[in-house]
């Protein structure tokens, strides 16, 4: 699952390529939109919102993407091969003159009137990487539900809208609380907050969600994807464990000696 950096990156390369300019080239490949033809109306716009993206279309519209769990949208000179995955995988092409984006295994892809983009993300919390980001109002909401495990709560994007399975694992690891802690018993909560805010702003242009400040293979997350690995500040195995309502589990990570709280029982 993209984390909401990489959303924002998305969304402002595809900005770089295509705002300002006519769209020469529209292929929608989804049954609902196999009709659609935007060419010869300029884009507007291309804005993340949490982990979707706007693409702004002269005349009222928005092409909402979501890239859920390996959804991607790749850039090309025209005439350029692509390279994002077989041709059935395309969900989406729009060419300018200068550059033909491709959208690969969206599993979202739908046009709504701009006007009416909060029927696709106006249930989600304060962005953090947005223009309305709010840390007062996403602390608020990140503990509204008391007895939710923190992680759940990290996790679910109306409570703050951009975090994905890495950035849960590796802010509970940096707040010293276990992933099973009740939201309401997490200490500072601002400062988590806080923390995943500059997380993300530190990782925003560039790939890996790097947490540890340091980019060397291997060294780039605390405990995210080290199970059974030592724990990089005390050497102690980090475990693993599916967590969140059944049907909803996601894999994560913790060190049972630098972060207090429930934990699930080893097996
Ligand atoms: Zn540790």
């Amino acid at each position: 699952m993209p984390e909401g950096d990489t959303v924002w990156l998305t969304a402002r390369r595809l900005s770089d390529a295509l705002a300002g300019h006519t769209l020469t080239r529209c292929d929608l490949r989804v049954p609902q939109l196999a009709t659609t033809d935007l060419t010869g109306r300029r884009v507007e716009a291309v804005l993340p919102r949490g982990k979707h993206i706007l693409a702004r279309i002269e005349g009222g519209a928005t092409l909402h993407s979501h890239l859920m769990m390996d959804g991607s949208w790749h850039l090309y000179a025209p005439g350029e091969r692509w390279r994002g995955g077989p041709p059935h995988q395309v969900r989406a092409v729009l060419g300018t003159v200068e550059r033909v984006a491709v959208g690969y295994r969206l599993p979202v892809l739908e046009l709504v009137p701009t006007a009416e983009e909060d029927s696709v993300v106006g249930h989600l919390g304060p962005d953090l990487l947005g223009p309305d980001w709010d840390p007062v109002e996403a602390v608020r909401r990140l503990i509204a539900e008391p007895g939710r495990p923190l992680g759940e709560a990290l996790l679910d994007q109306r409570n703050l809208a951009g975090l994905g399975n890495v950035y849960k694992s590796e802010l509970c690891f940096l707040r010293g609380v276990t992933p099973w802690t009740p939201a309401a018993e997490v200490p500072a909560p601002e400062r988590l907050v806080a923390l995943a805010k500059r997380l993300l702003e530190a990782n925003k242009a560039r790939p890996g969600h790097i947490t540890t400040g340091d980019t060397r293979r291997g060294r780039t997350h605390w405990v995210y994807g080290r199970a059974d690995r030592p724990c990089l500040r005390c050497g102690t195995g980090v475990r693993v464990a599916q967590q969140g309502p059944a049907g909803q589990e996601r894999v994560t990570y913790w060190c049972p000696r630098c972060q207090r709280g429930p934990a699930p029982p080893t097996v």
